[in-house]
């Protein structure tokens, strides 16, 4: 299939502007061929207008054929072959064996909100009968559903090309609810992005889908991202990247003349407590687990453990880490930027005071990297506990179990935390349990942070920075209420309670 660079409006290519860009092979820094043209504001605009046209239509569309559609977005994926998982793969560094992973978990999503429209128990409709009698006055006959809110745009990660991408998991929970989806196509994968849109729309075609329920607008400069956001027209914001970009995003929604929901998944360190008995028990196999953990996909992971905690009678633990580190090579970074973030992130915390580097640690190529210091210098200093993205990780040595309570109490926001621990190390620290409640969307016992399982009880969220709002989550299907809202219908006549409203 031939790239046209073009913005997909609708059914319709358009590429009227006069900036262009490239993506990249990340693994020689070469341009890649394709030619992409960035949005104009009018492109932006039809492909709103259109999606609010759609909405009209789609809104109503029942969920059993809703249903279809998502499944046949997920077999025009597979219909790709071995061209989506190669463009994918090039344009990422990932390799092929991880794409074509990824490509399940998106398919597999796909079906999963397709299940969840058939089977219609989400719409959580909550009924209060009429009660004509009752004194002083009668209660009247009250009936809430949960209707789409309208267009949405989304926003992918580069680290996910698929399943954070353009048939992700935002795309994805906001079509099942009933929201049109303009798409800002990531610059770090924007082939792989028209091969997925344009996978879309043959699939809205062939379910008979309304023009401009899905629409996918290029752009390498921030304008195109900001004024999709500002557009009056979207009613709300799915986000997945870094804090820079989801808090200005964010902080442009607010200020609008009508404020929107954004719903930003950000950067993470994902703290790991290490619990003294487990380490007694398992240090050695724990080290090695840790370490892969920590360079899994070079470490380009929101879930990546980039920090983790043990008791300073237990400090030779993080030798051991850093020994394993040192024994692992890692692959590119999915783009230059993110190559130079990751050395400036490290080379920045080395200067900090009372921070020790346990493993060589690198200057012009990537390598994971061990950085030490005290609960302490952390508390003072809560910079060294922010996410630097790729394959490096904090620890924090504290004193005792004062120190580890004192630490956790300190920790802003995290999508995961995880803790180490035999059942006599949990039940010591039930306390250190019941504060990381409170800052996290998963809690992680006896294992590690960074799969995440797409599944209906999944939480993937957390407490600000994680998010810009913890009372939602971006994987699993409860994540489609970030797009519906509550309405009551007030002694709605027998006659009409069958529509769909
Ligand atoms: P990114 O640089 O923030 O890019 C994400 C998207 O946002 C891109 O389309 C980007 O467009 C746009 N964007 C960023 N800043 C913007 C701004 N100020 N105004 C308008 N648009 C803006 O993130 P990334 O480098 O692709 O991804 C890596 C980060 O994502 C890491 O921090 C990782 O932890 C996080 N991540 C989080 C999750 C999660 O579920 N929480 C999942 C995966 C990754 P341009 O490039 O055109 O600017």
């Amino acid at each position: 299939m031939e790239l046209t660079g073009s913005q997909l409006i609708g059914d319709t290519f358009s590429n009227t502007g006069s900036q262009s860009f490239t993506g990249f092979n990340p693994v020689t820094g070469q341009p890649l061929p394709t030619i992409f043209y960035e949005a104009t504001g009018e492109e932006i605009d039809r492909a709103v207008a259109l999606a609010d046209q759609a909405f009209l239509q789609y809104r109503k569309i029942r969920g059993t054929d809703k249903a279809i559609f998502l499944e046949t977005i997920a077999e025009e994926l597979l219909e790709l072959g071995p061209t989506l998982i190669e463009t994918a793969s090039l344009e990422t560094a990932l390799p092929e064996t991880r794409i074509t992973g990824e490509r399940g978990r998106t398919v597999g999503q796909l079906r999963l909100f397709a299940g969840l429209l058939r089977d219609g128990k989400w719409e959580n409709e909550i009924t209060d009968p009429a009660q004509p009698e009752r004194q002083p006055l009668p209660k009247p006959a009250l009936r809430q559903v949960q209707i789409p809110i309208g267009p949405v745009v989304v926003f992918g990660a580069s680290n996910f090309p698929l399943a954070f991408s353009v048939a992700g998991g935002d795309t994805v929970s906001a079509l099942a609810a009933g929201c049109p989806v303009v798409f800002k196509a990531h610059p770090a994968h924007p082939a792989t992005c028209e091969l997925v849109g344009r996978a879309m729309l043959r699939a809205a075609a062939k379910t008979g889908m309304p023009n401009g329920v899905f629409s996918m607008v290029h752009g390498a400069s921030y304008e195109v991202g900001m004024r999709l956001v500002q557009h009056p027209l979207i009613k709300a914001v799915g986000f997945t990247g870094s804090f820079r970009g989801g808090k200005a995003l964010f902080d442009l929604a607010v200020r609008r003349p009508e404020p929107i929901p954004v719903y930003a998944e950000m950067g993470s360190t994902n703290p790991v407590f290490f619990l003294p008995r487990a380490l007694q028990k398992n240090a050695t196999a724990l080290a090695q687990a840790f370490a892969n953990a920590v360079t899994m996909g070079t470490g380009q992971f929101c879930t990546n453990p980039g920090l983790f905690v043990t008791l300073q009678s237990d400090k030779s633990f993080a030798n051991q880490i850093a020994e394993n580190l040192n024994n692992i090579s890692v692959g590119a970074m999915l783009t230059s930027g993110i190559r130079q973030a990751f050395l400036n992130g490290i080379d920045h915390l080395k200067t900090q005071e009372g921070i020790t580097s346990l493993t060589a640690a690198p200057t012009e190529a990537v390598a994971p990297t061990l950085l030490l210091t005290t609960a302490a210098r952390a508390i003072a200093e809560p910079g060294v506990t922010e996410e630097v993205f790729g394959p490096s990780t904090v620890g924090i040595i504290a004193e005792d179990k004062t120190s580890v309570l004192a630490f956790a109490k300190s920790l802003k926001g995290h999508l995961t935390a995880t803790i180490h621990g035999t059942n006599e190390d949990l039940e010591e620290y039930k306390e250190l349990i019941d504060i990381l409640t409170l800052k996290v969307g998963r809690l992680v016992f006896n294992g590690f942070p960074t799969g995440v399982e797409v599944s209906p009880a999944m939480v993937h969220g957390g407490p600000f920075p994680a998010t810009t709002d913890a009372r939602s989550t971006s994987v699993g299907t409860t994540a489609i209420y970030r797009f519906t809202r509550p309405v009551c219908f007030q002694d709605m006549p027998a006659v009409l309670q069958e529509e769909k409203w």
